[in-house]
């Protein structure tokens, strides 16, 4: 199958050879099969013309942080948080990540699938074709295996891409409140190495801040992971710098994510380490805070940076990462070409994916997306509105 795309009005990706990202206007850009085979030369015998009609051609998006295997949305905690309840107030009345848990617990792996779908197809509506996706709301064995199930089951259905991550560390669950250090050898010596040996995940994350995972408990569960062949990324200087971003950087986490309070060890930690910063500008925006991370130190630093949405019930109830490059330009002050470098060759580097998506170039995925601009800026400045036109991945067109 031989696909070729005409009239395209510019095509903005990420240059290997250049080390930059590219705005250029090329003829024609040829797909055979799933690959990108050659841009601007003539090829014969296509099975489909593609008239892009003058549309800006890009590569499909890559959310690099995601929560989206969960059994309820939260309205009613967004609700009390505008009326001014704290998180306290919120979790003294049963909401947080305990309350997905509860909600998680209690329905069928048949169930959750179901209620997950929807919402998983809902990424590729607005550019998105591939996601790292957490589990973390279930923190009992059967539960994170039947979240992790159901994530290999969207991404069979789906065209959407879908790359799991066991977070089994997300939070302390109920039943071991006063026995947290046997929840930490729950994780460490019974679910990762039952979740490594199901091949249900490629990483495992731990969220580590105040109230939640210690600095010493995260690098047990590291070291966990290490030794069962998990790869790591973590929630890190959210709340409180706990010194997290250091210790992931040393064990070679692939990402640290969130980064509100990152120090500036942290930041030459990161760079030293090649660890990617995978920066939530929804979540901040969403929780109605002002504390952005510092995106312009960490990436004038030399420290590769991605965005995500952080998709999730409690604090970031967006998949739309246009919304997110808004955020990342207006409230942390990237420009609008360093935002598209974000969501897709950076995040693409740390998913460790950059040799097969993230760019248009020769031998990568066709991860396409075209876009009703004329210019690749309009797209966080006209924000609120989807600018997709349509989608392919792998070579073929999405349908949503
Ligand atoms: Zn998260």
């Amino acid at each position: 199958m031989r696909r070729i795309f005409t009239n395209i009005g510019s095509l903005l990706s990420w240059s290997e050879k250049t080390q930059s990202m590219e705005y250029s206007k090329p003829d024609r850009l040829i797909v055979d099969k799933e690959r990108i085979s050659a841009i601007d030369q003539q090829a014969e015998k296509p099975d489909e013309i593609i008239d892009c009609q003058g549309a800006l051609m890009t590569p499909a998006l890559i959310d690099a942080h995601t929560h989206p295997v969960f059994a309820e949305c939260r309205q009613n905690e967004f609700e009390m948080r505008i009326a001014g309840k704290s998180y306290l107030d919120i979790a003294a009345a049963g909401g947080g990540i305990k309350n997905s848990v509860r909600q998680l617990r209690k329905i069928s792996e048949d169930e959750l699938f179901d209620r997950s779908l929807p919402r998983a197809r809902n990424f590729l509506t607005t550019g998105t074709a591939t996601i790292e996706a957490k589990s973390g709301y279930g923190l009992s064995l059967n539960d994170e295996l039947k979240s992790l199930r159901v994530i290999r089951r969207l991404n069979e259905a789906l065209p959407l891409q879908l790359i799991p991550t066991f977070l089994g560390a997300h939070e302390i669950p109920d039943e071991y409140q006063n026995r947290r250090n046997e929840y930490i050898s729950l994780l460490v010596d019974e679910m990762i190495p039952q979740v490594a040996a199901s091949g249900l995940a490629e990483y495992c994350d731990v969220f580590a801040d105040k109230g939640v995972f210690t600095r010493d408990e995260a690098e047990l569960i590291f070291r966990g992971a290490l030794e069962n062949g998990l790869k790591l990324r973590v929630h890190a200087d959210e709340f409180e710098n706990l010194g997290v971003t250091e210790l992931a950087a040393k064990m070679g986490a692939a990402s640290a994510d969130h980064l509100l309070v990152i120090s500036e060890d942290g930041i030459s930690a990161m760079k030293n380490s090649g660890t990617v910063a995978v920066l939530l500008p929804g979540t901040t925006f969403f929780l109605g805070k002002q504390d952005y991370a510092p995106a312009r130190r960490i990436w004038d630093a030399g420290v590769t940076t991605a965005l995500a949405s952080d998709f999730n019930p409690g604090s970031s109830m967006t998949q739309n990462l246009q919304m997110i490059m808004t955020l990342a330009c207006t409230q942390m002050k990237l420009s609008p070409l360093e935002a598209w470098q974000a969501v897709t060759i950076n995040a693409a580097r740390s998913l460790q994916r950059e040799k097969i998506i993230g760019s248009l170039e020769i031998g990568k995925n066709a991860d396409i997306a075209l876009w009703d601009v004329s210019d690749y800026r309009i797209v966080p400045y006209w924000f609120g509105k989807n600018h997709l036109h349509a989608l392919w991945i792998n070579g073929s067109k999405v349908i949503c």
